[in-house]
């Protein structure tokens, strides 16, 4: 069963992207039962795709895409990425699987590297032997720590490559690499949308898996101190989900992204203090804020310049910081 808020949420992003050159493909999605591999899911369905879903269920959940199990045009296969071998043929593949939580990731950090390189390696195989088209979602974190805010993606980063956040940020830049020799080497047609903290319904809020705006969402509505790290003086850049679901799309769509790596995320810059205060805001919460240790290299600045994306897809983020946490907390609290 899908919910009113992502109903409508469906909706607006299928309005934004429109079905030509995106209906009746095969499509493989990596990573299809988590976040934003779901969301993929939904509208590829809608729009008549059949899609075929590789996730293991380590960070993904199963909750996510129930409803599309009994679709004849969708099918789930339980399969690590890395090892996936099929004769099916595909058009297009979104490669979305991968650890995204630092807390996660880190606790995992060789399975994550072997996610992006591996993984990544196999899908590029795939793609080349089908034709097919490969998107990667790749990350804002391959500028680590950004002197260059909001940073372009002509900036080369700024990564601890020995760090306890490198097991991820390095196998997004080696993943990138890897798509980049492909397209050179052999004409593959690939394209790596950078994404920076995108956000909705279906983020994870539990545990390790749990990301700051959705911990922050389940702590203030259960009265628990929200668990600030720092001074909460760092920044994030907020994406609702339907910005980041279309501007994934547009890109899938568009002849001129090949090759290219592309910022998507909101510009609308918030410190970590103020996520917290105006979630505690909006949900009238008694909780109090904590503070606790910083983790070792968590970037203190993080916004996207989209002017790339607009250019190429005239992409504009729709869903202001205030609007999206309304939905985020309306769909958390009846959930
Ligand atoms: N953070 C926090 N409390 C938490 C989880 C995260 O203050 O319980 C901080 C984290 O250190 C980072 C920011 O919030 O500075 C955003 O964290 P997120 O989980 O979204 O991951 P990141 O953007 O660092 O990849």
């Amino acid at each position: 069963m899908i919910d009113a808020i992502i109903s409508q949420d469906l909706e607006t992003i299928k309005n934004a992207v429109t079905s030509d050159a995106l209906a009746e493909k095969k499509v493989l999605v990596t990573g299809g039962a988590g976040f934003i591999g779901s969301w993929l899911c939904d509208v590829l369905i809608g729009f008549g795709n059949e899609v075929t879903v590789i996730d293991d269920l380590s960070t993904g959940r199963i909750k996510n895409i129930d409803h599309l199990t009994e679709n004849s045009k969708f099918k789930l296969i339980k399969s690590d990425v890395c090892r996936f071998k099929t004769a099916d043929k595909f058009e297009i593949i979104l490669h979305m699987a991968g650890h995204a939580s630092p807390d996660e990731y880190q606790q995992h950090p060789i399975e994550t590297l072997r996610t992006s390189a591996k993984g990544t390696e196999n899908m590029a195989e795939i793609a080349r032997k089908n034709d097919a088209l490969l998107l990667f979602a790749s990350t804002s974190e391959v500028y680590g720590d950004a002197e260059v805010v909001p940073t372009p993606e002509s900036y080369w980063g700024k990564v601890n490559p020995i760090g306890p956040r490198s097991c991820y940020d390095e196998g997004k830049r080696f993943a990138e690499a890897l798509l980049m020799a492909y397209g050179k080497q052999y004409g593959l047609n690939v394209r790596a949308p950078r994404i920076f903290n995108s956000y909705g319904p279906r983020l994870r809020e539990d545990g390790l898996y749990g990301r700051a705006m959705s911990r922050f969402i389940l702590q203030a509505q259960t009265n628990q101190p929200i668990t600030i790290y720092g001074d909460g003086k760092q920044t994030r850049s907020f994406c609702y989900i339907t910005d980041t679901v279309t501007g994934l799309l547009l890109l899938t769509k568009s002849k001129e992204a090949k090759c290219e790596v592309v910022n998507i995320g909101n510009s609308q810059e918030k410190t970590i203090l103020e996520l917290a205060n105006k979630i505690k805001e909006l949900t009238k919460s008694k909780s109090p804020v904590t503070f606790c240790a910083l983790p070792k290299d968590d970037p203190k600045r993080r916004c996207p310049n989209t002017d790339k994306l607009e250019k190429l897809v005239g992409w504009k983020p729709n869903v202001t910081f205030e609007d999206g946490l309304k939905r985020t907390i309306k769909w958390f609290a009846q959930k």
